[in-house]
C-alpha cells in the first residue's frame, strides 16, 4: 500500500471516545463520498493500519468519525492524537459503498449505527444526492444522545432541503424527545421508524446501511422478508451494505 504523511489539523471531541480528526494529507488521490482510507502509525512492532471512511468529500483536509474500541490497538492511539500530529494515511480509497453502487429510488434510507454515519456525511456534503433522489431519510442509531455528532449539520440540511430530507436520530439506552427510543431493529419491527418518517421501506426504496454487524443482520434479515435484496450490477436490488468489524 502506498502512504502519504498526514497532519492532524483539527479534533472535535463529540462525547468521551467519540471523535472527528479532520487531517490534512493533500497527496490522497480524488475518491468518491463513501469511501474509506486507511490510517496507520509505526509501532515498535510494525505497522499498524486500519480502514476508516471518509466522513467528507475529497478535499486536501479530510475528516474521520471515531469511536475508541477499549480493548483495540489502533483506535486508543487515535484518540490521543492532537492537531500538529503527524499520521499515515494511504493515498487511493477503496470500497464500494457509494452512490454510484447505488440503485435509482424513490426514497434513499441512509441507516447508521455510531460512526457508521462517517460515509453520509461525506455523501450529504456533495450535490449528487440532492439531485437523484427525492426523499432521503437519515437514521443514527446511539446509545445516548450525547453520541448524536454532526447534529448542528444535519438540522441545517433539513433547513435547506425542507421535505426531501428527513432525520431519524434513534436512541437505545434513554428516552429522549424528538426521538425514537430503541434500536433501529426494533423501531423498524414495530412500525415507529417509518410512521415517523411517514415513509415505507419498500420496492421503491434504496437502502444504505453501516455500521455495527449485528443490525446490519437483523436489519437485512427483516428487509429480505419483505423481498427485499441486495443490490448488484448483475441483479438489481436495494440493499448496499457496509460492515465495520
Ligand atoms: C470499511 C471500514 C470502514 C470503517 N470506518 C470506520 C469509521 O469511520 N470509524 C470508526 O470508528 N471505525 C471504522 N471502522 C472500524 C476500524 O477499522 C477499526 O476496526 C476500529 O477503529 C477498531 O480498531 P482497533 O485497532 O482499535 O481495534 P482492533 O484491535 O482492531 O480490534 C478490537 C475489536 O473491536 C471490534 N470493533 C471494531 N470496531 C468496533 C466498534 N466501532 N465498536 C465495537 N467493536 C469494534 C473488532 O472486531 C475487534 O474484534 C471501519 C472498518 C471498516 C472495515
Amino acid at each position: 500500500m502506498d502512504w502519504t504523511t498526514g497532519r492532524v489539523v483539527g479534533k472535535r471531541v463529540w462525547a468521551p471516545g467519540l471523535f472527528t480528526l479532520a487531517v490534512a494529507a493533500p497527496q490522497v488521490e480524488p475518491f468518491e463520498p463513501g469511501q474509506f482510507l486507511q490510517l496507520g502509525l509505526e509501532q515498535p512492532n510494525g505497522h499498524l493500519h486500519r480502514p476508516y471512511s471518509v466522513a467528507s468529500p475529497h478535499g486536501d483536509v479530510l475528516e474521520f468519525f471515531v469511536v475508541v474500541v477499549d480493548e483495540g490497538r489502533l483506535s486508543p492511539l487515535l484518540w490521543r492524537m492532537e492537531p500538529g500530529d503527524s499520521i499515515d494515511v494511504s493515498i487511493r480509497a477503496a470500497g464500494s459503498f457509494t452512490l454510484q453502487k447505488c440503485p435509482d429510488a424513490r426514497t434513499l434510507w441512509l441507516i447508521a449505527t455510531g460512526t457508521g454515519l462517517a460515509p453520509y456525511i461525506a455523501i450529504l456534503r456533495r450535490p449528487d444526492v440532492w439531485r437523484r433522489y427525492p426523499h432521503v431519510i437519515l437514521v443514527h442509531g446511539v446509545r445516548h444522545d450525547s453520541e448524536l455528532a454532526y447534529h448542528e449539520e444535519i438540522a441545517a440540511y433539513s433547513e435547506k432541503h425542507g421535505s426531501q430530507f428527513v432525520f431519524l436520530p434513534t436512541i437505545s439506552r434513554q428516552q429522549v424527545a424528538g426521538a425514537l427510543f430503541g434500536r433501529i431493529t426494533t423501531c423498524l419491527q414495530e412500525g415507529s421508524l417509518e410512521t415517523i418518517a411517514q415513509a415505507k421501506i419498500d420496492d421503491h426504496a434504496c437502502v444504505m446501511m453501516c455500521g455495527n454487524p449485528d443490525m446490519l443482520r437483523d436489519l437485512e434479515e427483516q428487509l429480505c422478508q419483505r423481498g427485499l435484496r441486495r443490490h448488484s450490477s448483475r441483479q438489481p436490488g436495494h440493499l448496499v451494505l457496509e460492515r465495520y468489524w
